[in-house]
């Protein structure tokens, strides 16, 4: 039996063109450009110096409080500059820029530990200074996720396996490849939660991940894990559709997972769980798909935070003809970018280029009511109103329509015959009603004072 839940979309998936290709390994680059904010929360805080030599691994950057993470050189070599570089989120922030000497030397690190022999505190205390964050794509990190107040009864630990984004198979790949470590990640991160269940949610156009899997699960007896198979829907990985469809629990408006007593972890993250909790290995390399109509020959290569994104390109056999659009991640919730120059980070699952042909003209028309983006939302709002009120600026009837519960998953966007450009739509009013609530609290406090 599979399980589901209410409204999403099916896109065209394009798995067919990287699920095959097995991972590779690139090169470690020449430069690396190593950006102090990789994850929601503080930036790191460059520990290093200019001309500073270090080895692969040694830490560049301090977490600046409980919710931020570490970051480590990706290669041994020299800083050859600490300053303003830009984002793959589209600002200029600070990186530390390191020249490599070519040897790719990792710092010391301890002996290989069975992760049995770690309490919960060591192993999360090795989670954060590997500076281990979700690498589905939120990069929030992990040991404040598994960290969740004692007032919260965490029972259960769920492996988003969905990869229901079309063109990735970062995932896909490495639960055929190494479903062992990603287990064994899986049952430290359970063990550090006290969680009495833990599931494996899997989506059935994968049968050779779902296959090695179980089998990985079968070996891993007593640890009270299970697998279970997801229909092919859009957007099956968004963590409430998935809770929803796997638990048939609902996280209340505004909450968050753990608000229903489940947390929700990443194929990828609990592989570099894996490492920490084994090895101590900081995170500074990951498996991203490179994709798309728009390059040669789409890979899943494994590649050093800080490499450019144009290399990954170049692994891929470089453009097919002029590109149309170079996206981070996948077509619906991935985010253009103008410069193949910027570096990869810890977050980067997934390079998708396009076709000229294939990027949407920008041009759409009037609402027609159609209701198509209302059976189509997930989360069972009502996009057709929130975008004709966004359309006029009408932000405070767009609050009253909770368009702040929108997780821009898009489904409204691709189902819209009159080609609605909704969810930049409610990007737009999301960021105004941030905008209204800081300038409230800035008033309130110069009240008080
Ligand atoms: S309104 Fe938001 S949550 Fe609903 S379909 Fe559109 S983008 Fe997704
Ligand atoms: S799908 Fe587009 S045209 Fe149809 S109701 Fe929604 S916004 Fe209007």
């Amino acid at each position: 039996m599979s399980v589901s839940f209410r409204g999403g979309i099916h896109p065209r998936y394009a798995k067919e063109l990287s699920n095959d290709a097995a991972i590779e390994r690139l090169p470690p680059p020449d430069e690396a450009i190593v950006h102090l904010s990789q994850h929601i929360g503080a930036p790191a805080v460059a520990v290093v110096k200019k001309k500073q030599e270090v080895k692969k691994g040694e830490v560049l950057g301090e977490a600046a409080g409980f919710v931020s993470v570490p970051v480590h050189a990706p290669i041994s070599g020299k800083v050859t500059n600490i300053g303003l570089y830009p984002h793959p989120f589209g600002s200029l922030q600070e990186a530390v820029v390191i020249e490599s000497d070519g040897k790719d030397e990792w710092t010391d690190l301890p002996k290989e530990v069975k992760p049995d022999s770690l309490d919960r505190e060591e192993i999360k205390d090795r989670i954060r200074d590997a500076g281990i964050v979700g690498l589905g794509g939120a990069a929030f990190p992990t040991h404040v996720k598994l960290s969740p107040p004692p007032a919260k009864n965490i029972d259960t630990v769920l492996l988003n396996a969905a990869e229901c984004e079309p063109y990735l198979t970062a995932d896909d790949r490495l639960m055929q490849e190494e479903p062992d470590r990603v287990v064994s990640g899986f049952i430290a991160l359970k063990k550090v939660l006290g969680a009495k269940d833990a599931v494996i949610a899997i989506e059935e156009n994968k049968p050779e991940a779902i296959a090695a899997m179980e089998k990985a699960v079968a070996k891993a007896k007593g640890k009270a894990v299970r697998v279970v198979h997801m229909h092919v829907k859009y957007p099956q990985g968004g963590e409430k559709q998935l809770i929803d469809a796997v638990l048939g629990r609902e996280v209340p408006t505004g909450g968050l997972p753990m608000d229903c007593g489940v947390v929700v972890q990443n194929v990828a993250t609990c592989a570099a769980v894996d490492d920490a909790v084994r090895f101590a290995k900081p995170l500074i390399s990951r498996v991203t798909t490179v994709t798309g109509e728009g390059v040669n020959g789409p890979v899943n290569v494994v590649g050093r935070v800080g490499t450019p994104v144009q290399t990954f390109i170049d692994a891929a056999g470089g453009f097919r003809g002029t590109p149309g659009r170079v996206i981070l991640g996948g077509p619906m919730m991935g985010g253009a970018i103008h410069n193949t120059d910027i570096p990869v980070i810890k977050s980067t699952g997934g390079i998708l280029v396009l076709t000229p042909e294939q990027v949407p003209s920008g041009e759409f028309d009037s609402c027609i009511r159609c209701g198509r983006c209302v059976r189509a939302c997930p989360i069972h709002l009502c996009p057709n109103d929130m975008g004709n009120y966004s359309e006029v600026e009408m932000w405070e009837e767009l609050e009253g329509l909770d368009v702040n519960d929108c997780i821009e998953c898009g489904c409204c966007s691709y189902s819209c015959p009159a080609n609605r450009p909704l969810v930049q739509f409610f990007r737009y009013a999301k960021l105004w009603i941030r905008q209204q609530q800081a300038l409230a609290k800035a008033a309130e406090s110069k009240d008080e004072r």
